[in-house]
């Protein structure tokens, strides 16, 4: 069976095509920087080797990236299959939906719980409805199944969830922390546990999107994530925690809600301190080159990074492993060294070359170190492509 897998990030799109149950990956493609003029897109067939890769291509849509990769997926040398009517299933890393949760095909009623929760995911869930209803015109026929990102988290303990807010808010609304990047740290949480078993586990996820989950026998016990995905770490452009009453604020001080929220949801996270730009390398660059608020964007991210390992390790009661995964987790050496120094006294020393060269996969931390440290290449697709074939199965049971 041909599962297509779409992971549709804030600011990126990926796809891999497998041949299930075998597992077997038979192309992939990486689109990176939706929306502006210097997209990036790597495309590879897994079978003969080819790519096909342009930077600065400019992709102002999903819809342009999706087009581009359909296109290379059936093309005569690149392609993995010969017609796009081969592809059995598409499986995709959804956000948030009303009343859904888990795995489950993405009828119209699942498709109305998330335009119901565009408030909640507006950057998220708007991405994943316009990608899913482009895929539906080209691919009517073929069933679509969401894996849903907050599934993982269903196993933090009230205490750890609930917000000190009116209990009616929570019963009326279930206004507590509901937790995303389900698919990543179910992955982690698997492979972070293959050398071992690991019984206190913290992962960062550093991305467009960045989160922490404090990882407890293999499920989660708490996220930094919360109700909505504006909370937690500082995002590419999403502000991540911030007082609430911010907002009653700036609405006295004369501004407009929709000015708020797009400074919440566009203009805040590491683009909005440093005002370079939302992609860290730029930041990196920015940092190294003298510009103040590109470093300050770095030292900000960092310190809640710390922040939320020293709340998570307090509340398990400590750390055997650390785990760095997502776009930055795995690239920047320099994040996880930043990070891992201001760690030390948690029993973490870092092996300094292997962490400078670390891209991908590797531990990290030094013979000597209490606590592992690892780097793990994000595979969300694969859990997602698993899910979306046992939801398959059981549909034709
Ligand atoms: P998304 O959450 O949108 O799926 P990714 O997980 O792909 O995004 O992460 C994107 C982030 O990873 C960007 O901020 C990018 O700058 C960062 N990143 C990728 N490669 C590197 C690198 N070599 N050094 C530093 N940051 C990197």
């Amino acid at each position: 069976m041909y599962i297509l897998i779409s992971n549709v990030g804030s600011t990126s799109l990926k796809f891999k095509l497998y041949r299930m149950p075998e597992e077997e990956v038979l192309c992939e493609a990486k689109i990176e920087k939706i929306g502006s003029t210097d997209g990036i897109y790597h495309y590879k067939n897994d079978i003969n080797g080819r790519t096909h890769g342009e930077e600065s291509t400019p992709l102002k849509t999903y819809a342009a990236g999706i087009n581009m990769f359909l296109s290379d997926l059936c093309d005569k040398e690149l392609g993995a299959i010969d017609s796009v009517n081969k592809v059995q299933a598409i499986g995709f890393k959804t956000v948030i939906s009303k009343g859904f949760n888990g795995t489950v095909e993405l009828d119209d009623r699942v498709m109305q719980g998330m335009k119901d929760y565009l408030f909640i995911a507006p950057v998220h869930n708007a991405a994943y409805i316009s990608a899913i209803e482009q895929f539906r015109g080209i691919l009517p026929e073929t069933p679509m199944v969401g894996v849903f990102e907050t599934s993982f988290h269903r196993t933090i303990p009230l205490e750890n969830r609930l917000y000190p807010l009116p209990y009616e808010w929570f019963e009326k609304y279930g206004l507590a922390k509901n937790g995303y990047h389900g698919a990543s740290f179910t992955y982690v949480s698997g492979e972070a546990r293959r050398d071992g078993d690991y019984k206190k586990i913290i992962g960062c996820h550093l991305g467009g999107s960045s989160s922490i989950c404090a990882i407890k026998d293999g499920k989660s016990f708490d996220s930094s994530f919360g109700f909505s995905l504006q909370t937690g770490l500082p995002h590419a452009n999403r502000s991540g925690d911030a007082d609430p009453y911010v907002v009653p604020f700036l609405e006295d001080q004369g501004m407009s809600f929709e000015e708020i929220r797009e400074g919440l949801d566009k203009k805040g996270g590491l683009l909005g301190i440093s005002g370079v730009s939302n992609d860290l390398r730029e930041i990196e660059e920015a940092a190294n080159a003298g510009n103040e608020r590109a470093q300050l964007a770095i030292d900000v991210f960092v310190t809640d990074i710390v922040r939320y390992i020293g709340a998570f390790y307090a509340e398990m009661g400590g750390m055997d492993k650390l785990v760095f995964t997502g776009g930055i987790g795995e690239n920047s050496s320099l994040i996880r060294r930043l990070v891992c120094e201001r760690i030390g006294h948690l029993g973490i020393e870092l092996d300094a070359q292997k962490n400078e060269k670390t891209r991908g996969n590797g531990i990290i931390s030094a013979e000597a170190s209490k606590v592992k440290v690892q780097v793990i290449a994000a595979n969300e697709e694969l859990g997602i492509a698993r899910e979306t074939f046992r939801c398959l199965k059981e549909k034709e049971k």
